[in-house]
């Protein structure tokens, strides 16, 4: 009897640092291959405590442990002041007690006003890994959960629902849907692999404004699987970046918005910005 075949991956990346590869690659393989770190402000922080309490209160509304909306701001307070999310108090120009204002405004207007349109059938999904040959022997796995992204149901069948937060995730009454294609589209195709279902709806993107008055709205993103595997005229997004795990040549883009001191680790050693 043969024993079965025991797939090594070269590098496992978790699916939600997939969108950085496409932004600035040679940032991310600072940040993912080689390790680098910088710590982020106080109003990443703020995002990471508003998608605590909101994943609290949409986990609840699946399993009927009745969270309400003020447990909600509850799990969102004390993940702010959690010592270990950690933010450079220098980095903005916010303080904490504002921060906690605003995490409270948001995550209350999102359980009363925007989780109830919603129906969802998991959140932050844990999914199967999913090997990527990218010739050559290389392997690279991508694993994890669906960090801060709903599956939610609707009249269409399953779609990805993401929630992103920043001071610009919402301009002119919509959800800034640039630039998320990357990272839905690996979600769908996780989702696919994970339960062997198909994603027959449009993403979403809900966007909460952590910056000036509190805002959410929505955006959607059609095709974004698409842009992933690409079509028969197109290569996709995929097979570019198999081109960089197998050659080894992450390229570098100067004009992302990512592209300082602030966000990006490697700007004191990089030579190709500004
Ligand atoms: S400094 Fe700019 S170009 Fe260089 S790695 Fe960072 S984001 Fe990319």
């Amino acid at each position: 009897m043969n024993a079965p075949d025991i797939v090594v991956p070269s590098l496992t990346v978790r699916a939600s640092s997939w969108a950085g590869l496409f932004d600035c690659a040679y940032r991310w393989e600072g940040i993912h291959i080689l390790g680098m770190r910088n710590v982020v402000g106080l109003r990443a922080a703020l995002g990471t405590a508003i998608h605590a309490g909101t994943a609290a209160f949409d986990t609840a509304r699946i399993t009927g442990a009745g969270l309400t909306a003020d447990d909600a701001a509850g799990v969102m307070v004390d993940k702010l002041r959690d010592p270990e999310n950690e933010f450079d108090p220098a980095r903005d120009d916010l303080s904490v007690n504002d921060a906690e204002r605003i995490g409270i405004a948001l995550t209350a207007k999102y359980c009363t006003e925007w989780s109830p349109r919603f129906e969802f059938a998991a959140v932050e999904m844990e999914t199967k890994p999913l090997d990527i040959d990218c010739g050559g022997g290389t392997i690279v796995r991508l694993t994890g959960t669906m960090d801060r992204a709903r599956i939610r149901k609707g009249s269409n069948g399953v779609g990805i629902a993401d929630l992103k937060s920043g001071s610009s995730a919402v301009q002119k009454g919509a959800a800034n849907t640039k630039g998320h294609g990357a990272q839905v589209g690996t979600y769908e195709l996780l989702y696919e692999h994970t339960t062997g279902e198909p994603v027959t709806d449009d993403a979403e993107i809900i966007g909460l404004k952590t910056k000036g008055t509190p805002e959410i709205a929505t955006g959607t993103i059609k095709n974004a699987k698409r842009v992933m595997v690409g079509t028969e005229d197109h290569p996709g997004l995929i097979e570019f970046a198999a081109e960089m795990f197998r050659s080894g040549r992450f390229y570098p883009n100067p004009k992302s918005l990512l592209c300082s001191e602030k966000y990006c680790p490697r700007h004191a050693t990089c030579p190709f910005h500004d």
